[in-house]
């Protein structure tokens, strides 16, 4: 008797601990590029502006603190067109849509 009621609480404490243990493994948020204002891009220079070593050159260091420095082109390793051709995805994805200025 004794035995069994120490049974029927094992059974009840079951499903609440396994509950518990059965949360959904997170997703991994996949950075999503967003698309940024004009007034955050460089439309001179065809980059992000807080990006546009050109325009500042004060960025060059932290760029390269950053580990994202490509000195083969002086550009953001994350912007060198040259070293990785998908950079051009990221910047058309960054790129405003209001139509700049330039020619192109
Ligand atoms: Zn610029
Ligand atoms: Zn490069």
């Amino acid at each position: 008797m004794i035995r069994h009621l120490a049974l029927s609480a094992l059974l009840l404490a079951g499903p609440g601990a396994l509950v518990a243990e059965d949360k959904p493994a997170t997703i991994a948020e996949v950075p999503k590029t967003e698309r940024l204002k004009p007034e955050q891009w460089c439309a001179t220079h065809d980059v992000p502006k807080d990006m546009c070593t050109t325009c500042d050159r004060k960025r060059i260091p932290v760029l390269k603190k950053a580990k994202d420095w490509c000195g083969e082109h002086d550009i953001a390793e994350s912007l060198c067109v040259k070293c990785d051709p998908k950079a051009k995805d990221r910047l058309d994805a960054q790129r405003p849509n209001e139509k700049a200025k330039s020619a192109k």
